[in-house]
Order: C-alpha cells, then sequence, then structure tokens
C-alpha cells in the first residue's frame, strides 16, 4: 500500500451510488484529501431519488432551505418546499461545480464487493473489476420500489406504472385515473393532477393524518437577499434545523410529549375543519396517532379530495382486470391509467448487490433476520465499508442531508485512523452493535411509531427500524466515534 511523503498511507476510495449521498462523499473526500475514488452509478444520470421521482406534483417535505447541503447553500429555491426537478437540478449543479462527474462511472452497477486480503474486490455489471481499501455505499434507501402482491396486475389494459418510474408519454388530461397507496407519494400526485384528469379514484388501504403546510414561494426579493447575504441564508438553515429538532424530530421519539400533542392538534383540526361531508371526514380519520406513519404534509389534499371527480374507494381492492379495480364490494372501477404509490422496500438499502466480508462472511447471512449496522454506518465483519443513510439511522421527515453529511463526518474520522496508520481494517465490533440494538429497541417503546399503526418503519417484529433517540442525541454520537466500539486490525 502506497504512503504519502509524510509517511500517511494513501488509500482508495469506492463511492456505491451517485445519489445525494454519494456526490456529498466525493465533496468530502475531495476537501479531506483523498483524491484516488471512484463513483459508481447504475443509472446514466446521477441524482438518485430526485432522477427516479418524477411523478406530478413531486416535492420535497422538509424545507428547502434545510434540504441543500450545509456548504452549498441554494439561495434560487423557488419555494418554501421545493419541486423535485428542482432538487434534481441543484444536485446536477453541485456535481457540476464541485467537478465530481468526472469520477462517475454512469451505468455500473456493482454487483459483488468481497474483502480479500484486506482490501475490497469489487465487480460491476459490466464486469469491470476494481480493487480499494475504503468501500461508502451511497446506495439510497427509498429506492427499491415496493409493488404490490394484488392479484391481476398484468391484466390491466390501461397504462400502469409505480410513482418511481412515472411514464410520461402517458396524457392524463381527461382521463380517468387510479392511485393506490395514501402516503406523501400518493397526495403529491392527487393535489397536483386533479384538475386536469377526468376522474381520480384514491385507492385507501389506510387513512392518513395530514399535516397543513402552506407552500409559498420565495419572492425575486427574498431570492436576491438570501443571494447577497449569505450569512442570512446559513441563519435560516439553522433556525429551521433548530425548530425542525425542537418540534418535530424529538417530538416522534417521545409520544407523550407537548409538541407531539401539538401535531396531533394540528392534524385533527385540518381534518375537521377543511373535510365539509361527514362522510367523508370519517373516512379520512385515521385510527391511530399522528406521526405513528410517516407524517403526510401537504397544502392542498383536502382540497383535491373533495373535487367531485375526486373519488376515495376505501372498500379493499379484490383484483385488478383488464378494465381497472374490482374492488371487494362487487364495483369495477374503470381506469385508463393505474399508479402504483405504494412506496419502496426499504428493507433491502444496498441489496441485491453481494457483499462478502472478513472471513467469507456474507451479508446476506448477517442480515439474515433483518438489516443492522452499528449507529448505522458500520456491519461487524465488514471492515472499511460504511453505508450513508444505512440501517435504524434518523429516516422519516427529517432532513436526510443532514443526516448523511453528519455520518460522513464521523466516517472520515474512522478513516483517518488508516491515514494515520493506527490501523488498516476498522469496522464496528459485535458487542457494540448488539448494544446498540439493544439500547435502540428499548427507546423505540417510547416512540410515537410503536403507539399502534402498520407501517414502513417496522421491522418484521414490529420494532421501528429508525432512530428512537432525539436529533440532538444523534448530532452527539456524529461528533465523534467511541473507538472502543471498533475493532482495529493493523
Ligand atoms: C418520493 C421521495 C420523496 C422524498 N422526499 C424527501 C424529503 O422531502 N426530504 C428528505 O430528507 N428525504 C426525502 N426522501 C428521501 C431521499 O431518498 C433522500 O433524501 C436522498 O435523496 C437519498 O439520497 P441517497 O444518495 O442516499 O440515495 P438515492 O437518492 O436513493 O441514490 C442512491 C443511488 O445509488 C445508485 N445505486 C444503488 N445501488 C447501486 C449499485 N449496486 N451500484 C451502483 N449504483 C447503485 C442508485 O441508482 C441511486 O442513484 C424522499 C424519497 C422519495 C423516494
Amino acid at each position: 500500500m502506497a504512503t504519502t511523503d509524510e509517511g500517511r498511507r494513501n488509500a482508495r476510495f469506492a463511492i456505491i451510488g451517485a445519489g445525494m449521498s454519494g456526490i456529498l462523499s466525493a465533496i468530502k473526500l475531495c476537501e479531506a484529501g483523498f483524491s484516488d475514488f471512484t463513483i459508481y452509478e447504475k443509472a446514466e444520470r446521477l441524482g438518485g431519488t430526485w432522477r427516479e421521482n418524477t411523478y406530478p406534483g413531486i416535492a420535497c417535505d422538509v424545507p428547502s432551505h434545510l434540504y441543500s447541503y450545509s456548504f452549498d447553500p441554494n439561495p434560487g429555491w423557488s419555494h418554501r418546499f421545493a419541486p423535485g426537478s428542482e432538487i434534481q437540478a441543484y444536485f446536477e449543479d453541485v456535481a457540476r461545480r464541485y467537478e465530481v462527474e468526472p469520477s462517475i462511472r454512469f451505468g455500473e452497477e456493482v454487483v459483488r464487493c468481497e474483502f480479500v486480503d484486506g482490501r475490497w474486490r469489487l465487480e460491476t455489471s459490466e464486469g469491470r473489476r476494481d480493487e480499494v481499501d475504503f468501500v461508502i455505499a451511497a446506495t439510497g434507501v427509498l429506492h427499491h420500489p415496493n409493488i404490490p402482491d394484488i392479484e391481476g396486475l398484468d391484466d390491466f389494459e390501461g397504462a400502469l406504472f409505480h410513482s418511481a418510474r412515472w411514464d410520461h408519454d402517458v396524457p392524463l388530461a381527461g382521463r380517468r385515473i387510479g392511485v393506490i397507496g395514501t402516503g406523501s407519494t400518493a397526495v403529491q400526485i392527487t393535489g397536483d393532477v386533479i384538475d386536469e384528469v377526468a376522474a381520480l379514484s384514491l385507492f385507501q388501504r389506510t387513512p392518513q393524518w395530514i399535516m397543513p403546510q402552506e407552500n409559498p414561494p420565495y419572492t425575486d426579493e427574498e431570492k436576491r437577499a438570501f443571494r447577497e447575504h449569505p450569512e442570512e441564508l446559513s441563519q435560516l438553515r439553522d433556525d429551521l434545523s433548530r425548530l425542525f429538532a425542537e418540534n418535530f424530530s424529538n417530538a416522534v421519539v417521545d409520544a407523550d410529549s407537548p409538541q407531539m400533542k401539538m401535531i396531533e392538534d394540528a392534524c385533527r383540526a385540518n381534518l375537521e375543519n377543511n373535510v365539509k361531508d361527514p362522510e367523508l371526514r370519517e373516512k379520512l380519520r385515521p385510527d391511530y396517532r399522528a406521526a405513528c406513519k410517516r407524517l403526510v404534509v401537504s397544502p392542498d389534499f383536502y382540497d383535491a379530495i373533495q373535487k367531485p371527480n375526486a373519488e376515495l374507494v376505501t372498500e379493499p381492492i379484490e383484483r385488478v382486470e383488464a378494465a381497472g379495480i374490482r374492488t371487494r364490494d362487487g364495483r369495477l372501477h374503470e381506469l385508463d391509467v393505474l399508479v402504483l404509490a405504494t412506496g419502496f422496500r426499504a428493507d433491502q438499502f444496498m441489496r441485491p448487490m453481494q457483499v462478502i466480508g472478513r472471513g467469507g462472511r456474507k451479508l446476506d447471512e448477517i442480515w439474515a433476520d433483518r438489516p443492522a449496522a452499528y449507529l448505522s454506518v458500520s456491519i461487524p465483519d465488514v471492515p472499511n465499508f460504511f453505508m450513508l443513510n444505512g440501517p435504524n439511522g434518523p429516516v422519516g421527515n427529517f432532513s436526510l442531508i443532514e443526516v448523511a453529511e453528519l455520518q460522513l463526518a464521523y466516517i472520515l474520522q474512522l478513516v483517518e485512523l488508516h491515514r494515520a496508520g493506527a490501523c488498516r481494517e476498522i469496522s464496528a465490533s459485535e458487542a457494540a452493535l448488539a448494544e446498540f440494538d439493544a439500547q435502540r429497541t428499548e427507546a423505540a417503546k417510547s416512540t410515537v411509531w410503536m403507539t399502534g399503526c402498520r407501517s414502513w418503519y417496522l421491522d418484521s417484529r414490529g420494532i421501528p427500524a429508525a432512530w428512537p433517540w432525539t436529533f440532538d442525541r444523534f448530532r452527539k454520537e456524529m461528533a465523534a466515534p467511541d473507538l472502543a466500539a471498533y475493532e482495529l486490525v493493523e
């Protein structure tokens, strides 16, 4: 292994994925003086989530000035919650300005990573091989579309697609649209297309609490002020981060907190005051607590679902047929377009990529029960391999950019030990992971996520696969690694 003039070890990196986290990794590795890396991206374009999700109405649901890199604020966001296309453009612009693109190998999926003789051997779908000291898996969490197991899906003769694979060649104007699902995506689609389509049927299995949230545009003066006074912009980001932590992040981890009550009151008032028809109101009323499932925020969903061309279908789906959806009451809902707004397989993470760690330990075996990682970044016996937005980290209504930035700064401190010659291999110990998991499981009991709903946060045991403590605690944990939790091998 090469060393620098100062006797410090060099290292080569593979970053897997060129979404928000992969772009961040490239920028921060360069900043830390690591220039030997390749980013592997299986698609032909960067952006991850924001490249793939182009459905009508897609927008950030945390304020955009918080959903931006801390080192590259964007004075130009058009709205408080910017549309997806602007977010995609932002990541492309950042990648161009920081000269990330030349390091990306597009169209190359990493299919296998094996740790052999202290280094990672990678294999891509194109048959390329690479050998690196460190792997950063920036492969995303909401990435693998969840296709529901509904009888007859293939029989449908209209256009059918998952919301993350929107077919823009399919016209919507004047047509009958069916949307399956009631999460953030379905709510955004409904609000956006309702005035264009002839009819919209929203197939609801579970109603959702809706947090009312206006989405005003920024005026030209405001944008100019952000541009001319970057310190104000950075203050705004800090304020948003603090407000978000105090009022939301901390609320969900303490189901009995006053902040949680405020969220519940706001959602309940939204339903009571803005849905006129009592029958529809009851159909839209969840029987679980607000924020138990990922909280849906929307300025216009209740307006949209009350329009004459909208129908909320609560009768369970029996099957899909050539002409539409047959519900259990025998009714056929005739449709031209059927959208599966059915979310993602959030427990997949970097799989189906094969990862084989020290001593031939396979990730599929390590994760046979469920995905786990110490503090969400490191897996025992999978040395020099770190994840961004990995299992059991903060998910939900956080800014995942903030999360990834904190995780990466932490990971770079571990990498630094290698550079300084303190170790060649570093990974969390089994004991540290076991203790973390036990504490996490215990703490989850007082979160709102465990107050009696079904959600994608919950693992096969019904335990939320999410950070169950405050965001401040996450910040503190990420500030500096506790090396007692790590196995260092020279
Ligand atoms: C509809 C939607 C709305 C969202 N809204 C918000 C929001 O408002 N706020 C928020 O904080 N978060 C939101 N998220 C979460 C969002 O996923 C993250 O904010 C962020 O974009 C994740 O970035 P990432 O780089 O970690 O992962 P991704 O954006 O998923 O990117 C992962 C990349 O890795 C590539 N890849 C995966 N596996 C491989 C492989 N084996 N080889 C090569 N390449 C690979 C993928 O092609 C992809 O480009 C939303 C997600 C969705 C789906």
